[in-house]
């Protein structure tokens, strides 16, 4: 099948969360297991985009409202990610540094959409099927059945995967205009609230939906920022495939961004090599058990309990742990956790910030991970950790929970816990350092979560036959 996956996001060419990664690796899989997988993204200012070599495939122009617009579509030349990489680059609109955060966000990501469905509808032939990420692509299902402009696509079956429910991209009415002419009586297929809802119209408008877990796709039903009832009316066509990881990116034994490398059978010594590095690097104890948190400082994550849950848990465990945190996001929490560095030097440090290869090492360094999210799709970062034997101490919702198995049932190899609080946090990391101790437990956890299959392979085949329900 050829399969057009649209995303603002796609690794290592532009991430910024869970989105990039997937992104990045399940057109990769799909390649190998024998389709023609293809990604088209915004052309921001990246060191990808300088550090490789790009051929024109495609010149057009629309029109953004009154505003007409000349576009490029340019594809990497040497299939280098293990698939064809298509960038669209809209002078002074999409070629800046982030991917996100700019007020013309919405005619930002609009534009890009009309682009990328003018340029498929001037193809020849017809792509399978096209596979639209999160809201930034939600109009696209809408533009395909609904712009007279794009009939030739009124029939290509779309799918729509929902990494986070929470940013659905909303726009007023006023923005109506951008969308190229469109079928007035389908107003319906727009709107949520009032206002224009990429996420909504898209849940509407593609021929299925799938969220990043089994659990995830049931919560959205009871807590999904105001489209409850679109997912309950809806749920015929919606499903949940749990994300993979990316085995060949995500792997102690050659990953690049590590210096000391190891393997399943010589986990407890790699991993004390890479925790010894990191403690050095960030002035913490390697004797003592070392947390880490690594992600967005949102409130979705949990993030402004932390600082109080580790001051108390310092108090609780007598000092007995370390902490290490990776983030940004809220300014309050960043200023928080800044402010700590100084009265708990020697026990907790954080790095205010996106660092990858940071990411990689504290992976493979840390003991424990802290995940208290409130909510969370799917969650990478815990499969990332069991991966190099690192225990996720989590909240149990969403992919958390379809990943994580308490260290106290059958084959549990974590920690799990119910509530977002001080307490909650507080407990389960008296219980991570209490087992830190149990050195052979340690072990035999750290083995058996390493070996867990979260590979693409198997993922891919569930995306296939949601592929094939819809020819
Ligand atoms: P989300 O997409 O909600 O942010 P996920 O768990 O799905 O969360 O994915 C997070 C991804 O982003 C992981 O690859 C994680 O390592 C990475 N990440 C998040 N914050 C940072 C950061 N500050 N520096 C480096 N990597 C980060």
């Amino acid at each position: 099948m050829e399969i057009i996956h649209v995303s603002a996001e796609c690794y290592p060419v532009a991430k910024a969360g869970g989105l990039g990664d997937v992104v990045g690796a399940l057109p990769k899989y799909q390649c190998q297991s024998g389709h023609i997988a293809k990604v088209v993204m915004p052309m921001y200012r990246t060191k990808f985009l300088y550090e490789n070599e790009w051929t024109v495939d495609f010149k057009g122009s629309a029109n953004l409202g009154n505003w007409f617009f000349d576009f490029t579509i340019i594809k990497e030349s040497t299939n280098k990610l293990g698939f064809d990489l298509f960038l669209v680059d809209i002078n002074g609109l999409l070629d800046r540094q982030k991917i996100y955060g700019y007020d013309d966000d919405s005619e930002r990501f609009t534009a890009f959409q009309i682009a990328v469905v003018s340029w498929m509808s001037s193809w020849e032939h017809q792509p399978d099927v096209v596979h639209c990420h999160d809201h930034h692509c939600g109009l696209i299902p809408f533009m395909m059945r609904y712009c007279y402009d794009f009939t030739r696509l009124n029939l290509v079956p779309s799918v729509f995967t929902i990494h986070n429910a929470q940013y659905q991209g909303w726009m007023g009415w006023d923005k109506s205009r951008y969308i190229p002419r469109w079928d007035l009586w389908k107003r319906g297929m727009l709107e949520w609230a009032d206002s224009i809802n990429p996420l909504a119209s898209a849940v509407k408008c593609a021929s299925k939906v799938t969220t990043v877990s089994h659990s995830y796709m049931d919560e959205l039903r009871f807590n999904s920022n105001g489209l409850e009832k679109l997912f309950e009316y809806e749920k015929g066509k919606c499903l949940g495939i749990l994300n993979g990881i990316d085995n060949d990116v995500w792997d102690p034994a050659t990953d690049k961004y590590l210096t000391e490398h190891f393997t399943v059978t010589e986990v407890t010594k790699g991993k004390q090599k890479n925790k010894e590095a990191l403690c050095i690097q960030f002035g913490l104890d390697p004797e003592k058990p070392l947390f880490v948190f690594i992600g967005r400082l949102v409130g979705e994550k949990a993030a402004e309990i932390l600082p109080d849950a580790i001051k108390s848990a310092i108090y609780s465990t007598k000092e007995q742990a370390s902490f290490l945190i990776l983030g940004s996001g809220d300014t309050a929490v960043e200023w928080q956790f800044q402010q700590m560095v100084e009265p708990y030097k020697g026990i907790f440090n954080a790095v205010i910030g996106y660092d990858e290869t940071l990411s990689h090492k504290m992976y493979a360094g840390a003991d424990f991970l802290l995940m208290p999210s409130r909510v969370e799709p799917c969650g990478l970062n815990q499969m990332y950790a069991m991966r190099y034997g690192t225990v996720p101490i989590v909240r149990s919702t969403g992919g958390l929970q379809d990943t994580v198995v308490d260290m106290g049932d059958t084959d549990g190899f974590g920690i799990r816990f119910n509530n977002a609080t001080i307490f909650d946090v507080d407990y389960s990391i008296g219980r991570a350092v209490a087992v830190y101790q149990d050195k052979d437990q340690m072990q035999k956890m750290r083995q058996y979560m390493m070996q867990i299959d979260h590979s693409w392979e198997s993922t891919v085949d569930e995306y296939t036959k949601v592929y094939e329900s819809i020819q």
